[in-house]
Order: C-alpha cells, then structure tokens, then sequence
C-alpha cells in the first residue's frame, strides 16, 4: 500500500474512534489533576490503549503516574507523547486533556499500518508538564533511549509549527530572620519581609537590563505572620528564562545576586532552592515540522500568520535528545491566551474535540510519512546532528 492509502486507513480508524476519543477527553478534562497525581486521566488512557491492543506498562520510567506502550517492534520508532496534568485553581487551562486524546487517536491509527510498515510506535505518558519535569525525569529513566523521533501536538489559539519555548528554573528562596514585637523591640528584630522586598526590588531593576528574550517574573509566597511582629519568614518563588540554558546560568546567578542582595541589607539568613526540574530549549527539527505542515490541509487547517507564541516546556529536554516537533494546534480564538478559565472552557468544547480528531490524524500522518520514507529519515537525523 503506498503512503496516502496508508494515511487513509489510518485516518479512517481515528474517525471511527472520534466519539470515544472526544469522550476520553471530556473525562480528562472534567476530572483535572495536578502535576504527579494524574491517577485517574493516566488509567484511563491505559485502559483505552489496552482495548485497542496496546502492550501497556504502569508505572513507567520512574513515576507512577507515566505509562508506556507499545506495538510493533524494532526501528524507526515513532515515541507519541500525552501529557494530562492539570493547572491549580483553574484546570484543564493548558488543555493536556486534547493532548492526551490526541495521542491516543494517533495510536489508535497507527495500529491499523503497522503491519505494512517496518517500525514500530511507543506511546508514552508523561505526567507533570506543569512545573514537575515529568519526561525529564523519565529521560533519565531511559524512556528516550531506542526512540528514533517524538512528537505531540499541544492546543493552542493558532496554528502555529512551533512555540519559543525558553529554557527554565524555578527558583524558591526564603529568608529567616528573628521575631520581634514590631512596636516594643523592633531593634531586636531582623525582618524577613524587607529582604525578601529589596530582592524583589533589585529584580525588577535587573529586568531592565536584560536582554528582550529573557524573562524573570515570580510571586511573594510568604511575606510574615501578622503585623505587629517582625517578620520571621518571608519567601518567594522565581522563573528565570532564557534563549539557552547557557545563557540561563549566567541569568540566574545574577539572580541569585538580588536574592543575597535582600539578605545582605538585613541580616536575614537565606536559602534558595530548586522548584522542579530545569527545562531546557526546544529545538523543533525542521524537516519533521515540514511532514506536519503537509499534512495540515488534509485536516482543513493553515497555518496562522500571528507573531510567537513564549513559554517553556518539558519537551525542550525531550528535543535535546531526539528529533522531534511540538506543533501549536488552534482550539480557541487567537485572543484566548492559555493559563486562563477561557481557554480551559474551549478546552472541554467542541473546538477542543475537533483538535484530538485533527492532532490524532496529523500525528498519524506525520509517522507514516516518517516510516515510509527513507531519505526524510536520513533529512531529520542530519538536522539534529548539524543543530540546523
Ligand atoms: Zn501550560
Ligand atoms: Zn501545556
């Protein structure tokens, strides 16, 4: 059979899939859970894998909520990635539910061609995008090792190859400092609260003389316990980003300078840790981003003119070690940025529902391409080994 017919059979199962792939989304997304504690969503999707004649295994790679599964055996082999956490206080925001059921379409597919192609396809649940660092943890458990290329789609409100994904680390710091009765002793007292202020403060300076492309922005988790006692604690959480994680480290020292600039000032003792795993860049392999986009008419969709869209994800650490692409899939309006309620709402409707249909059948057809064709195999292994 040759390539378009395979698409086509691939294509056809997903459409018979549709309603229980929109069901397994919906299900997703009306149950969110957080970052680690994705029992349900990852059960779920095991149970549907396992229907469709998956070998499935859970726990995976270190982390009990991460799966992996697998059909076909020997290379190429395709890694799928869904992810399913969710965000505190607003939910399914990032949309992980459409990825997920994504995903699973495109197993779903893929099932029906293995057969006519060498290769095989591994699905692999990565719990904690959101802050955990989940595929990276399961990069060090081996989850990439063997994998000749990984994709995902990832909802969005364009259409879009790539997203500026910016190399992170979160960066928690408290101060300590001594209690005082803030009107009888203030003398006796060192004030956790202004160090953590000063820090605040001389980041802000620092933010006006960073380069355009980095980013440092963060919240004031703890800034005392009542008002007529000095501060004892007070303590913050940071992002730092940048373009590269070279030019991160040289970022986050000069962080790292403002938060001792508060102890310094005050006397206050303080601690910085890391929060999470450090996310590197994404690099989007060209060649396979052009198999996406060439398939982005025969689901009825261009690609959008709008600028960049910034972020960071545990993906860039995945696209480190092989090949890979993370489209933008529009499941909203262009205006509805992601984190927020809105976005969450378009999530579990019936825009979302048409992106696990359309992100199933653009990573079906994106592997086939990539089974069927020897030369684009060599294309993209050249470009990751060149950094083009
Ligand atoms: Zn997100
Ligand atoms: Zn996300």
């Amino acid at each position: 059979m040759d390539r378009s017919g395979l698409k086509e059979k691939a294509c056809a199962r997903i459409d018979k899939e549709a309603s229980a792939l929109v069901a397994l989304s919906r299900r997703i997304h009306g149950s969110p859970e957080l970052r680690f504690e994705e029992h349900q969503a990852s059960t779920w999707l095991v149970e549907y894998l396992r229907e469709c004649g998956f070998d499935v295994e859970k726990p995976a790679f270190g982390l009990s909520t991460a799966f992996v599964a697998t059909k076909g055996s020997g290379r190429p082999r395709v890694a799928l990635l869904c992810e399913y956490d969710a965000l505190p206080e607003i939910g399914h925001a990032c949309g992980h539910n459409v990825i997920a059921a994504a995903g699973a379409g495109a197993a779903s597919g893929l099932i029906e061609i293995l057969d006519s192609v060498e290769g095989s396809v591994r699905i692999l649940g990565t719990p904690a995008e959101e802050g955990g660092g989940g595929k990276v943890i399961m990069a060090r458990h081996g989850a990439f090792e063997d994998v000749d290329v990984a994709m995902m789609v990832h909802p969005s409100g364009v259409d879009m190859l790539e997203i500026d994904a910016l190399a992170i680390t979160a960066l928690e710091v408290e101060y300590r400092g001594v209690a005082a009765h803030a009107a009888a002793a203030p003398h006796h007292g060192v004030n956790a609260l202004d160090a953590m202020v000063s820090a605040y403060n001389a980041i802000s300076q620092l933010r006006q003389h960073i380069p355009s492309t980095q980013r440092v922005h963060g919240i004031i988790t703890d800034g005392g316990q009542a008002p007529n006692i000095v501060p004892e604690r007070a303590a913050g959480t940071f992002y730092v980003r940048a373009r590269s994680r070279a030019e991160l480290e040289v970022l986050e020292k000069r962080v790292h300078d403002c938060f001792r600039a508060g102890a310094i000032a005050t006397g206050a003792k303080m601690s910085v840790a890391k929060d999470g795993e450090d996310y590197d860049e994404l690099r989007t392999n060209a060649p396979l981003a052009a198999l996406y986009e060439a398939n982005l008419e025969a689901v009825g969709r261009q690609l959008s003119e709008a600028g960049k869209i910034t972020g960071s994800t545990d993906m860039g650490n995945v696209s480190q070690l092989v090949p890979s692409i993370h489209p933008m899939l529009q499941i909203a309006p262009p205006d509805v940025p992601l984190h927020t309620t809105e976005f969450c709402r378009f999530a579990g409707s019936e825009s979302g529902d048409r992106g696990v249909v359309d992100g199933a059948k653009l990573l079906a057809m994106t592997a086939i391409d990539y089974y069927s064709d020897a030369a684009l195999r060599d294309a993209v292994r050249v470009a990751f080994e060149t950094r083009s």
